[in-house]
């Protein structure tokens, strides 16, 4: 991953936006609005999520092929294990890696809520899911000569609502470290000693893989409480009193960006090596807090090279 040196200049940021397959011919409309805006930021890579039941594989590749061939941006693409069979999975990293993705991001999704049982057969945790690009990756190796394929996975500042502990989420990490993981972004966390804790944790375990936080922009109430209720991470209520109190939404996307590049601030404080920020499939925000933290633009040359990029090199 590229990076960039961060406002105080003493160590290299890397930045990276996530993006979600639009849902309507409106939605793609906006979003490309968004991805020119964020382009002009000349982020490491933006991330394309993807539905844990493999329901949006085909808007999720569909936007990975144009952000491909039409943008100088390098897409990191989530995959999740849960709802496809090993096979289909084969499949789909090897339509990624046919399109150019040279990263993935490796997750197993969140498990059906009615309770039913995988399929037998079905990979179980993300570690499997890495082990399984690797194996595509080595026998594709004369097509990925130029370099290998990045491999991302999810690290959790709090516990995961499965997990014993966060003791084990960190032995987590690590296996799927072992298994060949590159490096790691974090979930949503609204206070910087819990990112810093982590890090902690990891380092003492022997995870060495870099760990990016993911920093969402703030500023909306109604998306701090879905994503509450969707990751099971608690928001900072005395963030959401000032947010419910602000008179008018220009004041509550004021009070949120400024919280959110506190939060930010303090997580390169602490050692994070770059920031992920969840846009939502919006620029505002996001840009504000990247204006705010001041991160100086780089300047790359944007060649196109027959729209086959390396996330890593
Ligand atoms: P795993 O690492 O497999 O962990 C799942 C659970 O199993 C944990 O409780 C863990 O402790 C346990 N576990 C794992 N390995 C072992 C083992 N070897 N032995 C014992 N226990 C084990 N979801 C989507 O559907 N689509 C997305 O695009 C998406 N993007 C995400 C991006 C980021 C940055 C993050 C942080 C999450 C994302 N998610 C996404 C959500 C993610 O799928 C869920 O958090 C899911 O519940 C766990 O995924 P995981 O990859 O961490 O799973």
């Amino acid at each position: 991953i590229d990076t960039h040196p961060n406002l105080a200049g003493t160590a290299p940021v890397a930045l990276s936006y996530e993006l979600f397959p639009p849902r309507s011919a409106a939605a793609a409309e906006s979003l490309w609005t968004t991805i020119g805006e964020l382009e002009a930021t000349d982020p490491d890579y933006v991330s394309v999520t993807y539905g844990a039941s493999g329901s949006n594989r085909n808007t999720a590749v569909e936007l990975i092929n144009r952000l491909v061939q039409e943008t100088t941006l390098r897409p990191l693409a989530h995959l999740t294990c849960v709802g496809n069979s090993p096979e289909e999975l084969a499949d789909i990293i090897g339509e990624l890696l046919d399109v150019g993705v040279r990263g993935i991001l490796a997750l197993r999704g969140d498990r059906p809520k009615d309770g039913r049982v995988p399929p037998a057969g079905t990979l179980r945790y993300a570690q499997d899911l890495i082990e399984l690009i690797r194996r595509v990756e080595q026998r594709r190796s004369a097509l990925l000569c130029a370099g290998k394929v990045a491999v991302g996975v999810a690290a959790y500042p709090t516990r995961h609502p499965e997990s014993p502990s966060e003791a084990h989420d960190v032995e987590v990490l690590l296996a799927k470290q072992r298994s060949g993981a590159d490096f790691a972004i974090t979930q949503v966390f609204f206070h910087t000693q819990q990112y810093a804790d982590l890090l902690t944790r990891a380092r003492r375990a022997g995870v060495t893989i870099p760990i990016i936080p993911g920093v969402m922009p703030l500023t909306s109430l109604r998306r701090l409480a879905r994503l509450s209720e969707l990751t099971g991470v608690e928001p900072d209520p005395a963030l959401i009193e000032r947010l419910a109190a602000a008179g008018t939404d220009a004041e509550r996307t004021r009070i949120g960006v400024s919280a959110t590049v506190d939060l930010a601030n303090a997580a390169l404080a602490a050692g994070a090596p770059g920031l992920h920020l969840y846009t939502f499939n919006e620029h505002a925000a996001a840009l504000d807090v990247l204006d705010k933290l001041a991160l100086p633009r780089p300047h790359r040359s944007h060649q196109r090279s027959a729209g086959r990029r390396q996330l890593a090199s």
